[in-house]
């Protein structure tokens, strides 16, 4: 059947059954069903089903749209990488992650792209192996900026945590605990020692005081463009991978 919406022509199939109403299907593969009695005319689904036309196209977009997002977070070869502000396309070799016994050595990078080795081709194999290297590499940056910070700010600070958050970069308790996002290791390095000198300034001040707000300065003089830069970027690294 057929059925003409603002100049769209959308194909429908109509199924009918010993049912008590008309539903409106979109499938997977974006094709529309209409389930329907079988003592309503042919003429009567029609008027229904273009009543509801608008809403059938909408719902078809949005479906659309979620199964494009699906696919761009699926961890597939060519899939956009980010690595320290720069992005990298992604590759899989399968059959080789046994021999890399060190997480850090089951992912490495070449030129543009960042490679991932794995036993099977399974997503969560090619998702756990890549997260523990960004987690890994994350790690020994933070620590590395904290110690470097460190010789100038010579304040003690008892426990560094890597995170796995979806909402903070980076957080400093009262009992000089730091905590950061591994996701800092997908940003800017720049960016990212803005998050680290930010909450180990909160190791001074643990408030948002302009007395803070001047010794974050004092160490980073543009830390308003890095600070910006998360403002705007933040959240889509939150949620690439
Ligand atoms: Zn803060």
């Amino acid at each position: 059947m057929n059925l003409q919406y603002q100049g769209q022509n959308m194909e429908y199939s109509l199924q009918q059954s010993r049912r008590k109403t008309i539903a409106i299907c979109i499938e997977s593969d974006l094709k529309i069903l209409v389930k329907a009695p079988l003592q309503v005319s042919e003429q009567e689904i029609q008027r229904i089903v273009e009543k509801k036309a608008g809403w059938i196209v909408k719902k078809r977009e949005e479906l659309a749209k979620h199964q494009t997002e699906r696919q761009s977070r699926q961890l597939s070869d060519g899939r956009r990488l980010f690595f320290q502000g720069e992005p990298y396309s992604l590759r899989i070799i399968t059959g080789e992650a046994k021999k890399k016994q060190k997480t850090e050595n089951r992912v490495e990078i070449s030129g543009k792209t960042i490679i991932v080795y794995t036993d099977q081709e399974s997503q969560a194999e090619v998702y756990h192996n890549l997260i523990q290297w960004y987690y890994e590499m994350a790690r020994q940056l933070i620590y590395q900026r904290t110690s470097h910070y460190n010789e100038r700010l010579k304040e003690s600070i008892n426990r560094i945590r890597i995170k796995n958050q979806r909402s903070l970069w980076g957080s400093c308790s009262s009992k000089r605990n730091l905590n950061f996002n591994w996701r800092i290791i997908l940003a800017p390095p720049e960016v990212a020692d803005y998050v680290v000198v930010h909450e180990m300034c909160h190791l001074r001040h643990l408030n948002h005081s302009p007395e803070f707000w001047a010794e974050v300065e004092g160490i980073l003089p543009d830390y308003k463009s890095d600070r910006q830069w998360l403002r705007e970027h933040g959240n889509e690294l939150m949620e690439v991978i």
